[in-house]
């Protein structure tokens, strides 16, 4: 500055400059050269730093960039391109591009690289499977064309990997896909509240997609699982992320069906479910087609019986229930008489549907717990279960059904326009616990139907010949017994009853004198009685003639103390009026109420407890007395026994003919006499043979007896004298 204003304070001289002056030009020179000089170094620093930058940006681009020559050769290469393409960028380098291009894409590119070169200026973009190493990987070509004039030089790409995006797009492309597929697909938030359905879903159900969402799957509750099934159910989906099984839900228009389901907690990264997805199938269809599977398995598909096999596993059951319940059942064979000669006259098809109304007529027979099944051809087994405890009472009702099953196949059949008539023969054999094997009894079954057969068909047979007699004989007393009392075959035996050898009265005891047979004990068919109900009016006669006998006595000094015990039956007490019939019989003979005792056993009074006791208060009322009669070989419950108003225990005849020889049976009588004692009620002892039994029941407190000691069952009119009555 200091030169300027110096410069131009002086008058400037056109003469040549001083030496001074020249340096100091020179020096002012430099001086500028210095500082054009700096700021040239500054700006190249500048520049440099863009440039590196630049170059930073280019190189190491999230994109990668390569540049091609209109031959597609590359002639520039960034690193993220070439790090894309897993090359060193100097082997990219003057390589032709179609190079790094999956075979099957190099057609495309070639139309792609013509059609962009010309198309001057125009940007372009189009995917493609580069390689990299071994493997192609999905590429994103952003391309844009450099023109020089009016031709193109030069192709610039962009390229970017676009794998990732792919695979996340073929993953929704899948998840798409897998939300229509065949299993209903239903999701709910957190609240239950359904969000989305899919086809199968709405198919399933019957509701439409609109119907279903905002609701919540109490929609489809079936009332077939009770709320803690359902309270399970989410407490498992909740504790352990996922819950499966069957559950029966109702569609739309009411139908209950089975479903498997299998539901998922979905939750976010605090673990907190936010969703729960419901994989729905319906399983009515394969539930349908196991049935069929079980019936084709199982079933005979002519008749739809069950056939062997599934026979087979019965019995096995029926064995196994046999012996835990001890009671008898039965097989009973049956084969068509002649089945093979209707097949060769009328044809099979006739055959057919006389077996299938065989079928119908057998299965009418029988009881629905009982099994009916064919075995194949004509030839049907029928197993009976629970008949009875005896073995002679089970197979009288084998019999009886055996019976019927014959009558039964022996009506006409109408088969098509044929009326045809066809006989069975029916074997039979008793099992019980597992005595016998399946097998065997099969065979028994089977040898007692040829039995049948032998004895000219259209019968039935026992396996067991001892079996077969014993039914049959228990058939022809029935038969008998029918009209016993209209032939006035039965009559009253009397057995003394005695306190202290003092006669009290007699237990009346019913005889049947057969015309042929003699005199049949009433072991032998009072249980007969019962069964066909013959023992209410037989019953009725007997407390009739007792009423008469009372009544008799009652006019007599010597007599009309005398007590009698008579026997009821259970089926006789539980009619419905049976204390009216007592009354009656009591007022009709003016009979004092107290010379009459009723003698029942434990399982009548537990058929109908309740019952029971209101029947035995109306008959004390009026002075009635009751005894029970067996004491001690029923199972009763000793509180039930208790809350009965029974006047007297009857020791029964077992215990009593073993005092002296079984210790327990001797403990047991002295408890049962100390149990009466203690209930306030009275004792007697049946049975009682021996002056030591008698010694031995005196000593221990019981002094009323019945027996063969002190007289055996006689008739009246020997009784009296017996007993010095007269
Ligand atoms: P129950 O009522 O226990 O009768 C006692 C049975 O033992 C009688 O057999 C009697 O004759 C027999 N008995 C009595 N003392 C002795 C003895 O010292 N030794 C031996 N070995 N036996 C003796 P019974 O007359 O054959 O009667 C059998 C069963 O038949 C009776 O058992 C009773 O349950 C039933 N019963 C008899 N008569 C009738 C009746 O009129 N109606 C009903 N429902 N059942 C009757
Ligand atoms: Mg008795
Ligand atoms: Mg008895």
């Amino acid at each position: 500055m200091a030169n300027q204003s110096n410069h131009q304070g002086q008058q400037p001289r056109t003469t040549s400059k001083t030496e001074q002056e020249l340096l100091h030009e020179l020096r002012v020179h430099q001086i500028e050269l210095e500082m054009q000089n700096e700021e040239l170094l500054r700006t190249r620093a500048v520049l440099e730093t863009s440039h590196n930058r630049y170059l930073n940006l280019y190189e190491f681009a999230p994109v990668g960039y390569l540049s091609l020559n209109s031959e597609g050769t590359i002639i520039e290469i960034n690193l993220t391109a070439a790090a894309l393409l897993g090359e060193e960028r100097n082997c990219l380098l003057n390589r032709h591009f179609t190079g790094l291009i999956m075979p099957e894409d190099c057609d495309r590119w070639y139309l792609l690289f013509k059609n962009v070169l010309q198309h001057e200026g125009e940007k372009k973009n189009f995917e493609l499977m580069l390689k990299r190493g071994d493997s192609y990987f999905n590429a994103r070509l952003d391309c844009l064309p450099i023109m020089n004039g009016a031709h193109i030089i030069l192709l610039r790409i962009t390229l970017t990997d676009i794998s990732e995006n792919k695979r996340a797009e073929q993953e929704l492309r899948i998840a798409a896909v897998a939300f229509e597929a065949q299993e209903g697909i239903m999701i709910t938030n957190a609240d239950k509240t359904i969000l989305r359905v899919n086809r199968a879903f709405t198919d399933i159900t019957g509701y439409s997609a609109e119907e279903l969402i905002g609701q919540t799957p109490r929609l489809f509750n079936s009332g077939r699982h009770h709320t803690a099934f359902y309270a399970d159910m989410w407490e498992c989906v909740n504790r352990t992320g996922s819950w499966q099984g069957e559950i029966w839900d109702r569609r739309k228009n009411g139908d209950i069906y089975p479903k498997w389901v299998t539901i998922t907690a979905v939750k976010d990264s605090n673990g907190v479910v936010t969703h729960y997805v419901g994989l729905h199938t319906d399983i009515s269809a394969r539930k349908a087609s196991e049935e069929k599977i079980k019936q084709l398995a199982y079933y005979d598909p002519l008749t739809a019986l069950p056939n062997r096999r599934l026979l087979l596993d019965r019995l096995k059951q029926a064995l196994a229930t046999s012996s835990r319940n001890n009671k008898y059942g039965a097989l009973l064979f049956i084969d068509l008489d002649n089945f093979k000669s209707l097949n060769d006259n009328l044809g099979h098809d006739m055959g057919d549907i006389l077996l299938q109304q065989v079928a119908q007529r057998l299965i009418a027979c029988v009881r629905e717990g009982d099994t009916v099944s064919r075995q194949g051809g004509d030839e049907f087994v029928v197993m009976l279960e629970e008949l009875d405890d005896h073995a002679e009472e089970a197979a009288a009702k084998a019999k009886t059904i055996g019976e019927k099953i014959i009558t039964s196949l022996n009506q006409p059949y109408q088969l098509s326009h044929h009326q045809y008539q066809n006989t069975p023969s029916i074997g039979i054999t008793l099992f019980i616990n597992h005595q016998y094997s399946i097998n065997t009894l099969l065979k028994r079954a089977d040898i007692a139907m040829y039995g049948a057969k032998a004895a000219g068909r259209n019968t039935l047979r026992f396996f067991d010949r001892d079996m077969h007699e014993a039914v049959t004989t228990r058939a022809a007393l029935e038969a008998d017994l029918h009209f016993a009392l209209a032939k006035n075959q039965f009559q009253l035996y009397f057995q003394r009853q005695a306190r202290n050898d003092q006669t009290i009265g007699a237990e009346v005891l019913l005889r049947w004198k057969h015309p042929e047979r003699g005199f049949i004990a009433p072991l032998e068919f009072i249980p007969l009685a019962e069964d066909i109900g013959l023992i209410i009016p037989i019953g009725q006669w007997v407390l009739e003639n007792a009423c008469a006998q009372l009544k008799q006595w009652q006019a007599h000094q010597q007599t009309q103390h005398l007590q009698l015990a008579v026997n009821v039956s259970a089926r006789q007490f539980h009619q419905a009026d049976f204390t009216e019939k007592v009354c009656a019989m009591l007022k009709k003979n003016a009979v004092k109420a107290d010379r009459l005792k009723l003698e029942f056993t434990e399982t009548l009074v537990f058929d109908n407890i309740a019952e029971t006791i209101i029947k035995m208060h109306t008959l004390r009322k009026i002075g009635v007395s009751f005894s029970i009669d067996d004491f001690g070989t029923g199972y009763s419950s000793l509180i039930y026994l208790t809350q009965l108003p029974f006047d007297q225990l009857k020791i029964d005849q077992s215990f009593v003919s073993n005092i002296g020889i079984k210790h327990a049976d001797t403990v047991i009588v002295q408890t049962i006499i100390g149990m009466a004692n203690n209930l306030g009620m009275d004792i007697i002892a049946e049975g009682i043979e021996t002056q030591e039994q008698r010694t031995f029941l005196e000593l221990h407190g019981c002094h009323t007896y019945q027996g063969h000691l002190i007289g055996k069952a006689m008739p009246l009119a020997e009784f009296e004298r017996f007993c010095d009555l007269k």
